[in-house]
């Protein structure tokens, strides 16, 4: 016999076996209990970052016109309508347009003229130039596809190459489009990031997607 006690709740322990069994009875749940707590804390405040980081992005940027936000519907309904529903959606419900940069844009600089996405953030900046250059919404569609790729969490080099080999889908061809200046910014961005789709023809230089 040993008048030891409980460190935790300060019962009466008899002998060695009896810590042990008084523990497995009168604290596994606490054990678990805090386990839990603890895991929760810490989802918790990863949570509240991503919330503050999120504001953050919407705060130091300026949203679209409701003008602008009825072309950018128009260029998704034709995602949509061309059998892109998975991309429609989130180009719908889950991207928050902005027309200048945020302060993640500013610090991090973006490659393309067009737009630009925040993943996870779901923040799409549309530039100026979305606006003014495509000649219709197909070209609209074009830059708003590679977007969603972007929402969905892929990098460039699948965001182009997806966009490329969805181009006649879209109804986006070099017949019909072939002249604009859409057109030659991502034919020039998709031969620097997916070289493989202009590798076919007898000279192995033509676009594997004509
Ligand atoms: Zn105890
Ligand atoms: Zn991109």
């Amino acid at each position: 016999m040993t008048d030891a006690t409980c460190k935790r709740c300060g019962d009466a322990l008899t002998d060695h076996q009896a810590t042990d069994k008084h523990r497995s009875d009168k604290h596994r749940s606490d054990e678990h209990r805090s386990v839990a707590k603890r895991v929760l804390a810490t989802s918790a405040l990863a949570g509240l970052s991503l919330l503050l980081c999120y504001a953050s992005l919407i705060r130091t940027s300026d949203p679209i016109t409701f003008a602008q936000r009825q072309t950018v519907n128009r260029a998704i309904d034709l995602i949509g309508q061309k059998g892109f529903a998975r991309e429609a959606f989130v180009l719908h419900s889950a991207a928050n347009y902005r027309l200048t940069d945020n302060w993640w844009n500013r610090w991090v600089g973006h490659a393309d003229a067009y737009a630009a996405t925040n993943f996870p953030f779901e923040v799409v900046t549309l530039y100026p130039d979305f606006f003014s250059v495509p000649i219709d919404d197909v070209e609209r569609a074009i830059i708003l596809l590679h977007e969603a790729r972007h929402l969905l969490g892929k990098g460039e080099p699948a965001a182009f190459a997806d966009v490329w080999r969805s181009k006649k889908q879209l109804g986006w061809t070099i017949d019909t489009h072939g002249h604009t200046h859409v057109w030659k910014s991502v034919r020039e961005f998709t031969t620097h990031y997916a070289p493989k789709l202009f590798q076919c023809g007898l000279e192995g230089q033509a676009d594997c997607m004509e």
